[in-house]
Formats: C-alpha cells, sequence, structure tokens
C-alpha cells in the first residue's frame, strides 16, 4: 500500500516507534529510523526489516532536543532516500514528580523532545511535502493530550500541545493533499511505562504484576494494555488512502480511559 514512500519515525529504536517503522516497512515503506540504542542493535533492526520487506532502513542518530540535528536529519533523509513523505514524531519522554518538585531541565527536556521537536521536523519536511502534493504526518500524543493526570505537568503540556499543534498544522495544509493527526493511545507496555510501573511496585510494596493491574484499573477501563502493534496499525491506516480526509483529528486509543 505504501510502496516506495519514504517514512521518518522519530524514535524507532525501541517501543512504540519501533514498532510503527515495522508496519510501515510492512506497507512496502523505506524507512528513516532515528532515536538512541547500541550501533549494533541498531544495524540488526536495519537488516531485519530490510530483509522482511524488501525495502531499504537507515538510521539517523539525531538528538531531538536540538533543532540544528532534526534538521541535518531531514535532509540527510532526502539525500539518502528522497524527499520525506511520512513523518511521524513519535519520539517523546517521562518525568513523574509533583509540579513543584519537577526539576527544571526534566521540563526544559520534555517540551524540546516531545513537543518542540515535532514542530521541528514538521517545519523542515513540509515545504517539500506541498511541492509533491502529497503527506502524511503522525503526531504521537497520549491520552495526555486531551485530559490531566497528577504527578505530569509537563507531559500534560507537551501533549496537549501536541494536539494543538496537530490541529493547526492540519488547517494550514487542507485540501493540499497532505494530512496531520494525532494519535492518543492509552497505557502501552513499554520501557516508558514499565518504569513506572516499577516505581510503583517499590513505592506501594507489591509485585510487579499486581502494580501493572492497579495502573490499569486507575485509568483504562478495559483493564488491558494498548499493544504495540494496535498503535501502529492505526498509523499504518492514516497514511491510507482511505484516510485521505482525515485531518486534524486527535484519535483516542485507550481502553476507554478518556470516555469517563
Ligand atoms: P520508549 O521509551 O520505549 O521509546 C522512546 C524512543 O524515543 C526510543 O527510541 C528513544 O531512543 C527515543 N528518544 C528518546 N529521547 C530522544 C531524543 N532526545 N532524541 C531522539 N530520540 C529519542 O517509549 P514509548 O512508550 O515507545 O513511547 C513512544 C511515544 O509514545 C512517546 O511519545 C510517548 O509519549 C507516547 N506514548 C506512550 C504511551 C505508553 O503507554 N507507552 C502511551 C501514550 C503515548
Amino acid at each position: 500500500m505504501l510502496k516506495g514512500k519514504i517514512a521518518l519515525v522519530t524514535g524507532s529504536t525501541r517501543g512504540i516507534g519501533l514498532g510503527i517503522a515495522r508496519a510501515l516497512a510492512a506497507q512496502g515503506a523505506n524507512i528513516v529510523l532515528n532515536g538512541f540504542g547500541e550501533r549494533r542493535e541498531i544495524e540488526q533492526i536495519e537488516n531485519e526489516l530490510e530483509k522482511a520487506y524488501n525495502v531499504r532502513v537507515m538510521h539517523h542518530p539525531a538528538d531531538l532536543q536540538s533543532p540544528d540535528e532534526i534538521y541535518e536529519m531531514v535532509e540527510w533523509t532526502r539525500a539518502q532516500l528522497g524527499p520525506v513523505e511520512i513523518l511521524v514524531n513519535n519520539a517523546g519522554i517521562q518525568y513523574v514528580a509533583p509540579v513543584d518538585e519537577l526539576p527544571r531541565d526534566r521540563w526544559d527536556a520534555i517540551i524540546a523532545i516531545n513537543l518542540s521537536a515535532a514542530f521541528h521536523a514538521i517545519h523542515d519536511a513540509l515545504p517539500l511535502m506541498k511541492r509533491k502534493g502529497w503527506g502524511r504526518i503522525v503526531n504521537i500524543a497520549s491520552t495526555h493530550g486531551l485530559v490531566g493526570s497528577i504527578n505530569k505537568s509537563a507531559y500534560v503540556a507537551a501533549k496537549h500541545g501536541l494536539v494543538g499543534l496537530t490541529k493547526v498544522v492540519a488547517l494550514e495544509t487542507a485540501g493540499t493533499g497532505i494530512t496531520v493527526n494525532a494519535v492518543c493511545p492509552g497505557w502501552v507496555r513499554t520501557s516508558l511505562v514499565e518504569k513506572q510501573i516499577e516505581d510503583r511496585a517499590a513505592q506501594s510494596g507489591v509485585e510487579i504484576a499486581t502494580a501493572a493491574r492497579g495502573l490499569l484499573i486507575e485509568k483504562q477501563p478495559s483493564q488491558q494494555f494498548v499493544s504495540i502493534e494496535q498503535v501502529a496499525q492505526l498509523v499504518v491506516f492514516l497514511c491510507s488512502e482511505a484516510a485521505n480526509q482525515m485531518t486534524g483529528a486527535a484519535i483516542t486509543m485507550d481502553g476507554g480511559w478518556t470516555a469517563q
């Protein structure tokens, strides 16, 4: 379905981003991975995806806190494969603390990686999408782009900002062949959440399984985790022709979290 398209997925060396990269590659898209990790492990991912789906897969190590490195990554993608046609702004970090105990540098890092990086990547990739008359931008927000939770001020502010950015860029590109949407998952069991489960287990002196259940009971009525593959398939759908008229949406996949 996406044969020959060029997709840049930020934060795709593991977790949801890697799942999205894999699902796009399975549809025939060439992929630029981004994110941190061991060189050897990243090469293994590149080789595995290239062999499995007969596409090109490369990695750019841009630190998304740096607008210059984001610019270099978009330009490097253009030089290596061609202009970015599918941009998935996925990278994100978390820090859990009451607002008056949140270290200032964690606020800055979360806003930079979870929000400003998406602006910079869109800013740099959009002109070439406009020239082509086709493009897909998918911003991986969160239920926390729609509702708040205690102790997550920076994350919730960044994700609400990302949903706002999605709406504005969707309006600015409406009717041009470019769509811009946000995906808002509930709990997905990745390393970002595993850390919160471990902290919860340590704080309450319970087993990991009990802490994980507690997390779900508190927020997610289905009491089941969303899977990486489910989020990835939603992104594939947003890149399909069927989604041509979907733009500016913030789509939940949260087991009922935000219906409450
Ligand atoms: P993860 O921690 O497993 O993966 C994060 C990825 O981002 C990694 O590849 C990491 O190397 C990369 N990254 C981090 N900082 C970076 C930087 N400065 N520059 C470049 N890359 C960087 O996290 P995840 O759970 O897969 O989260 C992916 C996205 O999904 C995030 O935006 C997160 O907020 C969002 N999300 C996650 C959940 C969840 O429950 N896991 C729920 C809703 C939304």
